[in-house]
């Protein structure tokens, strides 16, 4: 097997594990176990969650994990506080600045 993604928390693991499962990959996900260790461990990608495949699908895989993380990022757009300027990551509904809520005025 062979790792092909090393997500930045285990939610994000998850989500991408659960996609590539639907798209007919077997995925394991290793290293998650260590992740309530962090803070006492030293940070460095073997303590991040990481994604593995079978040799032979692992340039199917990265090319399905582009396509998704395009469409992710299609699905939550980036956008701009109407209150303080600030420019806000699409998966956020509010302001993490002045609180207000996306489209607010
Ligand atoms: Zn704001």
């Amino acid at each position: 097997m062979q790792k092909i993604y090393i997500a930045a928390d285990p939610q994000d693991a998850q989500i991408i594990k659960d996609q590539l499962e639907g798209g007919g990959f077997d995925v394991q996900m290793r290293g998650q176990t260590l992740w309530g260790a962090r803070g006492e461990l030293p940070l460095t990608i073997d303590t991040a969650p990481s994604l593995w495949v079978a040799d032979d699908r692992v340039d199917e895989a990265l090319t399905f994990i582009r396509e998704l993380e395009k469409n992710l990022k299609k699905v939550f757009p980036v956008w701009e506080c109407q209150g303080c300027g600030e420019t806000i990551e699409g998966n956020f509904s509010c302001c993490w600045n002045c609180l207000k809520p996306q489209g607010g005025s």
